[in-house]
């Protein structure tokens, strides 16, 4: 049976926010009205480099600037004093989901004239996929996109998303004279089609054949080295042109791969709370708000999802680490991503962490993170949720500790280097509301199934979180 929804969503915009101080739009502000179940940060905002601000800084002379919807493009308008701007890809132009509806879905890559279809994307498509996607694509996508008589090629970005990859599929693309970029895949693939997309200035169509992150949505690119370590993230002017969900390719990946990416998914709230929890701008909020939905979502629904892949719940549980998690990294912007959980998988990545996939490390970091406020801030609610969070791992197959990440022969200076990495000074651990060292992040990094420490605390905590939710 073909089940296909067709959305669409926000279209990739911008928002023009014109400050006279220079600063990114968003100020230090002393939390106000703190978001139900949300622990408190009282840091400031940064700078985190994003193209918006480097054309902000380039364009600063020139005044005011305009962004238009669908553009990444400035214009010099009057001569008032230096302004910054604000840009936010929230979502992609389209998103097709459904079951079986590949077919349905390419034809609305091919065609304009198909009733929702979206606009004539392009006939030359180079297909970017991993060693085993690409054979997967050769079953799948290829007849039907021949079928639509568009002339393919296809290549694989190789061993990670890594710079030798990017342009090596830069020159696949130009000798194919590809008009348009399609990734097939897991997140690497995403993110590699998407930046290959942006520096060839084509449009790109994303095709997840797993659950495992939210890279089909959103508007970022992770950079890793060849042996598979991470270097460093690119901000994208915009999300993909068109997104296919189809469940039965998500239902061909190994279950692993889902529950990886419940991981991710659920990051978002441990990670959104700390960094953005006390920021007042209202898409910040409602970015926060939803991360703590898609959180429950996720309590409530995953066990069942995994026990009945191909069910309703299942199909919810992939809505929600595919695409709900990008709406929230859309809303939030780069305020509303990661925190110390991404910065300690990015250092894990540098001590042969590849036993492990993305999602895995991820949600083992958060439970660095809680160890890490019980331990330097003495976070009672940290202590809860670990615990809360070490059953729910413990139901659906996440990983608690190194030995679960096959690291469990770590050695002293291994540990070292990753806390290093995680603590590089432009990592966003510093987005934590306190200073760590590195001795710190070891200890909480061997410790993230220590119990509970006394029971009188843990009744307080219980009351306390019991209060939050009745308000609510
Ligand atoms: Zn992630």
């Amino acid at each position: 049976m073909v089940l296909l929804c067709c959305y669409t969503v926000i279209p990739n915009f911008g928002i023009s926010e014109i400050k006279a101080n220079g600063h990114y739009g968003l100020k230090p502000r002393p939390p106000v009205a703190e978001p139900v179940g949300s622990r408190v940060s009282q840091r400031g905002d940064k700078n985190y480099g994003s193209p918006s601000l480097n054309l902000m800084k380039k364009y600063q002379g020139f005044g005011k600037i305009v962004i238009m919807p669908n553009q990444f493009f400035t214009q010099t308008l009057s001569t008032q004093t230096p302004s910054s701007i604000f840009t936010l890809s929230v979502a992609p132009a389209k998103v097709i989901r459904g079951a079986s509806m590949l077919p349905a879905a390419v034809d609305a890559i091919a065609r304009s004239a198909v009733p929702e279809a979206i606009a004539f994307l392009g006939s030359r498509p180079l297909i970017v996929a991993g060693n085993y996607t690409l054979s997967l694509s050769q079953q799948i996508l290829q007849p039907i996109l021949q079928g639509q008589q568009l002339e393919i090629a296809q290549a694989t970005y190789g061993a990670d998303c890594c710079e030798a990859s990017l342009e090596s599929l830069r020159q696949a693309a130009k000798a194919h004279q590809a008009d348009v970029i399609i990734g097939v895949g897991g997140g690497k693939a995403m993110d590699t089609a998407k930046l290959v997309a942006q520096q060839l200035q084509l449009p790109v169509v994303t095709i997840p054949t797993s659950a495992s992150t939210c890279a089909a949505w959103s508007a970022l690119s992770n950079v890793y080295s060849e042996a598979g370590a991470f270097l460093y993230d690119v901000a994208l002017s915009r999300c993909p042109d068109l997104l296919i969900l189809d469940y039965d390719l998500i239902q061909t990946a190994p279950q692993r791969t889902l529950v990886a990416g419940i991981g991710d998914a659920i990051a978002k709230w441990y990670e959104a709370s700390v960094s953005s929890g006390h920021l007042q701008d209202t898409l910040i909020i409602a970015a926060v708000q939803q991360a703590r939905v898609l959180r429950d979502i996720l309590f409530q629904k995953s066990a069942v999802a995994l026990q009945t892949p191909g069910s309703e719940v299942w199909r919810e549980v992939v809505d929600a680490t595919v695409l709900l998690a990008g709406v929230i990294g859309g809303l939030g912007g780069a305020q509303c991503r990661t925190v110390a959980a991404h910065a300690v998988h990015n250092g894990l990545t540098h001590i042969s962490g590849h036993g492990s996939i993305h999602g895995e490390k991820v949600a083992y970091g958060i439970l660095v993170q809680l160890r890490l406020e019980e331990m330097v801030q003495g976070n009672q609610l940290a202590e809860t949720c670990r615990q809360q969070l070490l059953k729910f791992y413990a139901d659906i197959g996440l990983p608690q500790t190194l030995g679960d990440l096959g690291l469990g022969n770590v050695t002293l200076s291994e540990l070292q280097t990753a806390a290093e990495i995680a603590l590089a000074p432009n990592s966003d651990i510093h987005r934590l509301p306190f200073k760590v060292v590195s001795e710190q992040l070891m200890a909480a990094m061997v410790s993230t199934t220590a119990p509970i420490e006394n029971r009188d605390g843990i009744n307080r905590v219980s009351s306390r979180v019991m209060s939050e939710e009745v308000t609510e």
